[in-house]
């Protein structure tokens, strides 16, 4: 499957989108929202520059990435009053795969400056929007053009499926399962690790060709705790996803050969793996580097089974369906889901931990 030409967010701001069901990437994004604003603050202060670049990688649709994008221009504003110095112009650039729902982000772009120009006697920043869409696998932007970089929730995401993880004959050595789980063999968690080395090597390398020296990345992204792939953790959501697909082959709405080849283009890389590939690059020098677990909330009496599956559905609709056909009864699969996460949270709490690393370019 090609992962560049097929995985998005559910687009627009209907009941499945990711406009919609994102407040769990936002609730995450904010926790650490004092570090994102402390780091272009002393970027700013260090570096001074007239005009300003930033990019959010994998902004993806709905509100979060501009609503970011509005703190820090106002966290440079303030400290560019603090220290007597003009605000700079901002060059604000979007960056997502190729079908992401980039015009949905574009409409919203009046209201923005408009807000912005509100607490302000309509004198808003001097700010530039544009989107920049491509894999951030590879190079994106030309050299030396960005000061700071911020990704949120994107980097879990694998460039593709391990290729690793197939035999010979195109069969999967993981059947049964879409992510690393207990009956896996230690070949798949290998074939994993190696395709996030060959990923995240290669994001360091093009983000260091773009940033100026002293730039600023902040990276927000999934994790896990220790050695071991299997928790309660991330790995858990993709267990459930197997085991929903499963009662869709008992009740003949999909076949068990489709689910047997079906994995996820994902990875949950522990802190000595991130830790070892900035090394190993050698472009960064590691600022900070956090774990953190995202408080649990739901909204309107909605329970907790169902929120994680509206989000799982909303970030994986696109693949599911390129690879079962439009035929696939969603709605079932993840109503079973959100089911089964309720079970299981009843027995042992589940805990997805996120990672916030900031990285300096040497
Ligand atoms: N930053 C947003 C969106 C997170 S969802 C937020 O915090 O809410 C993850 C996004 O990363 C998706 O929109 C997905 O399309 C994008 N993504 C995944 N792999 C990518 C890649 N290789 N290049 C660019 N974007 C990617």
């Amino acid at each position: 499957m090609d992962v560049e030409k097929v995985f998005h967010m559910t687009g627009g701001i209907g009941k499945t989108s990711y406009a919609q069901n994102s407040a769990f990437q936002k609730k995450a994004s904010d926790m650490v929202k004092h570090i994102t604003m402390e780091t272009i603050q002393e970027l700013y202060y260090e570096v001074t520059p007239k005009s300003l670049g930033i990019a959010d990688l994998g902004c993806s649709s709905g509100p979060n990435s501009l609503s970011l994008i509005k703190d820090m221009v106002e966290a440079v504003e303030g400290t560019s009053h603090k220290i007597f110095h003009p605000m700079p112009e901002f060059r604000v650039y979007l960056n997502d795969l190729p079908t992401n729902d980039f015009n949905s982000v574009f409409k919203s772009l009046p209201d923005f400056y408009k807000d912005l120009k509100k607490d302000r006697n309509q004198e808003g920043p001097a700010i530039f929007i544009a989107g920049y869409p491509g894999s951030f696998y590879g190079r994106l932007f030309p050299c030396n053009c960005l000061h700071f970089i911020y990704s949120s929730y994107s980097l879990h995401w694998l460039s593709k499926v391990p290729p690793a993880l197939y035999d010979e004959h195109g069969k999967s050595i993981n059947k049964g399962n879409v992510y690393i789980s207990e009956s896996s063999p230690p070949s798949v968690s290998q074939a994993y690790y190696k395709q996030f080395q060959e990923d995240f090597s290669l994001f360091l390398k093009s983000r260091s060709e773009e940033l100026v020296t002293g730039g600023r990345m902040v990276l927000i992204l999934l994790g896990r705790i220790g050695q071991d792939h299997v928790d309660r953790g991330n790995s858990f959501f993709w267990e459930i996803l197997s085991r929903s697909l499963a009662i869709s082959v008992s009740q003949a709405e999909i076949e068990k050969e489709k689910v047997d080849s079906y994995e996820v283009h994902f990875y949950a890389a522990s802190r000595n793996e991130l830790e070892d590939e900035v090394r190993r690059e050698g472009s960064f020098e590691i600022d900070k580097l956090e774990m953190f677990e995202i408080e649990r909330e739901v909204k309107n009496g909605e329970s907790y089974g169902t929120a994680v599956a509206m989000t799982v559905r909303a970030v994986q609709e696109s693949m599911l369906c390129d690879h079962f056909g439009d035929g696939i009864d969603l709605d079932t699969l993840f109503n079973n889901y959100g089911k089964m996460i309720d079970e299981e949270m009843v027995k042992v709490d589940i805990k997805p931990l996120t990672f916030v690393i900031v990285l300096k370019k040497l």
